[in-house]
């Protein structure tokens, strides 16, 4: 599977480095900022035309390429991020690394021995599985997207209570 045409790219600064492995696994390219400059941050989204993710009030307001988020947990963020963005996606799909940011391979199963860091179960079953060429991590359904799928479904849960009037919770 390749990147789809014309959706967003992302860069997330310094503080968002969950939310950065999450929108990997939604498939979007996304760099994750560590020890950089404002000014630099801002430069490279106007390069690459990159939307700018931050908890940082000053970097918003420098910029409309800029993301302002404000909630500190994950599912805050997503939902935040997906009322900014009403087509974010919500399926996980093992299209990048969510470790370096590098598109995968789907590994070639014709070797009787699986890659480093590949069980044998996994490895002998039907299941699709995915390497990273940069730095070697091995992707497939398991328990490590359980819980990204897990906490996707929560949130856009929360997401259709929030928009739906029909589902409205009674206010307390
Ligand atoms: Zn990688």
């Amino acid at each position: 599977m390749r990147p789809a045409e014309g959706e967003p790219r992302w860069i997330c600064d310094e503080m968002l480095g969950r939310l950065a492995r999450y929108l990997r696994f939604l498939g979007y390219d996304t760099e994750y900022a560590r020890n950089r400059t404002d000014s630099s941050i801002l430069q490279q989204a106007k390069e690459e035309d990159r939307r700018v993710v931050t908890r940082d009030q000053g970097m918003a307001e420098r910029s409309p390429r800029v993301v302002l988020l404000r909630s500190l947990e994950i599912e805050g963020q997503l939902l935040e991020l997906r009322e900014a963005f009403p087509a974010l996606r919500r399926e996980v799909r093992f299209l990048r690394c969510s470790l370096c940011n590098a598109l995968l391979e789907e590994a070639d199963r014709s070797s009787p021995r699986p890659p480093k860091g590949v069980p044998e179960g996994p490895w002998m079953s039907a299941a699709p599985i995915f390497l990273c060429p940069r730095c070697g991590q091995a992707y497939w359904e398991g328990s490590h997207t359980d819980e990204i799928r897990r906490t996707l479904e929560r949130v856009f849960a929360m997401d259709r209570s929030h928009r739906s009037p029909s589902s409205e919770a009674p206010r307390r």
